[in-house]
């Protein structure tokens, strides 16, 4: 009986350990598309999978649209 705890301990351990080393990385990418990054132009958050990015003066910038990102470089270059 001892040995069956033991062994419930150990497929529990491993189980945790299991998902901390692949588990977690598969969790965080959604997360991670859906990160999200102002428009300097209209300040509307935008995720980043989907803003539109452009370089102003050597920099780059996330826009909600083509037509902030050509206001913001109108406004900027
Ligand atoms: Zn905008």
């Amino acid at each position: 009986m001892v040995r069956l705890i033991i062994i419930l301990a150990l497929v529990a351990g491993f189980i945790v350990l299991y998902r901390s080393l692949f588990g977690s990385p598969r969790l965080h990418d959604p997360s991670d598309a859906a990160e999200m990054v102002q428009d300097p132009n209209c300040g509307v958050y935008v995720p980043k999978s989907q803003a539109v990015t452009r370089s102003v003066r050597g920099k780059g910038h996330c826009f909600c649209s083509e037509r902030c990102a050509n206001e913001f470089s109108a406004k900027y270059s």
